[in-house]
Parts: structure tokens; sequence; C-alpha cells
């Protein structure tokens, strides 16, 4: 079973949160929705924040 979920390309902009359609567009703004999950802003954010986390844990 595949999931034909999509999340919105604009959300970070227009949303507070991602939002999931399983639409080709958004069902609230408009905007292309795309199949698969990580939005291709800001990887390096959350990715960023991850490392902290763990460098953060390593030291305590
Ligand atoms: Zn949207």
């Amino acid at each position: 079973m595949k999931s034909d979920i999509r999340v919105c390309t604009a959300w970070k902009s227009e949303h507070a949160r991602p939002v999931y359609t399983l639409d080709n567009t958004c069902p609230d703004c408009g905007a292309e929705a795309v199949n698969s999950v990580p939005a291709p802003f800001s990887p390096e954010d959350s990715y960023g924040e991850y490392r902290r986390s763990l460098k953060r844990r390593s030291r305590e």
C-alpha cells in the first residue's frame, strides 16, 4: 500500500506547519503540493537543531 500524501510546498510561508493533502495542490493556499515529506526549504535548520541537541546530550 502506497501513501500518496503530499505536502504544500509553500507551507513555510503560508502556514504555521506543513499542510498535507492527497491532492496536487494545497487545499488551503493553492500552492503546489509535492509527494513525500521533507520540505525543500531549509533542511539545515532542523538538521542543525538535531545536531545541536545531540551535542548537548553528549556533553551532559
Ligand atoms: Zn498551502
